[in-house]
């Protein structure tokens, strides 16, 4: 494996690799690795002739009042694990690097930014937008690794990447989960012993709702009224949102039709949560 720093070192070592003809996987990452982004790896590893990881801790995705600064940033173990996984390249550059002195172009994505987390965290999604586009920029690659977990993430980059005609795949692999259900996160870290207990009221929520909707439910209102009061019950929390959306325009639903993402944000203690669920409520009319 090689640790590259500059853009211009990376672009070096891939020219003659993209120039040969082997498939080129990409996974970015923000560190802090765990299971869920060595699960990307993996899948990457197996689809792919040369997998490429980054780690960089984008600061522009971050609000003002988030947690840029306090990040987890532990390089050394996950260089072990980017080694582990077989990764050909792990890029770890400095801000600097990418966002070059006077730099001031964005790419904004309209529309699916203003759901969900966009209407909580101004700006994040143009941030991502633009880290990724940049980094595609530099990997070029053939197939780009993003995972379920964060949904609105991987919706908006697909999105980004039909309409900027990028050639390029993006693959949606599953969220990977603590035994408990808990969604894996780097920000579960954060998380006291009793928030850690409380925080499994989120995918055993979902999972209530998926059961729901399984059964026959599709009202959007009791849906999500019911999912308030477990989560309320499980201890002391603020609810950013829960929502059912269309799962690939993000619009909101009111009926549970076709393919719909139930989608919530929850804040217990100082840590904000994310996680969702896939559902499909067949057609309209059944
Ligand atoms: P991050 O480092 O949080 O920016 O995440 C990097 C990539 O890993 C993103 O595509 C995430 O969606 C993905 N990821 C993070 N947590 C999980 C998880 N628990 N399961 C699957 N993918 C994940």
């Amino acid at each position: 494996m090689l640790k590259l720093e500059t853009v211009a070192d990376l672009r070096g070592h891939l020219t003659p690799i993209r120039r040969s003809g082997r498939v080129i996987g990409f996974v970015p990452t923000m560190g802090a690795l765990h299971e869920g982004h060595r699960s990307l790896m993996r899948i990457a590893r197996r689809e792919c002739g040369v997998v490429v990881a980054s780690v960089f801790v984008n600061p522009t995705q971050f609000g003002p009042n988030e947690d840029f600064e306090k990040y987890p940033r532990p390089l050394e173990a996950d260089l072990a694990a980017c080694r582990e996984e077989e990764i050909d390249f792990v890029f770890v550059p400095e801000v600097g690097e990418i966002y070059p002195e006077g730099a001031v172009t964005k790419v904004t994505v309209s529309r699916l930014v203003e759901a969900l987390c966009g209407r909580h965290r101004p700006g994040h999604f143009d941030g991502v937008t633009t880290v990724v586009a940049k980094l595609f920029n530099i990997v070029q690659p053939d197939r780009a690794y993003f995972g379920q977990k964060d949904a609105q993430q991987a919706a908006v980059i697909q999105q980004m990447v039909r309409d900027l005609l990028w050639p390029l795949e993006i693959v949606v692999c599953p969220t990977v989960r603590e035994p408990d259900g808990l969604a894996m996160s780097s920000r579960n870290a954060y998380l006291s012993p009793r928030e850690r207990r409380q925080a499994t009221c989120l995918n055993a929520t979902l999972q209530w709702a998926k059961e729901s909707v399984d059964s026959g439910r599709r009202d959007v209102a009791s849906l999500t009224a019911g999912m308030r009061e477990r989560i309320e019950a499980a201890g002391p929390c603020t609810i950013d949102y829960i929502e059912v959306v269309d799962a690939r325009t993000l619009d909101p639903k009111t009926v549970v039709t076709g393919r719909c993402l139930i989608a919530l944000a929850v804040r217990i203690g100082s840590t904000r949560l994310i996680d969702n669920v896939l559902v499909d409520g067949g057609d309209a009319d059944r």
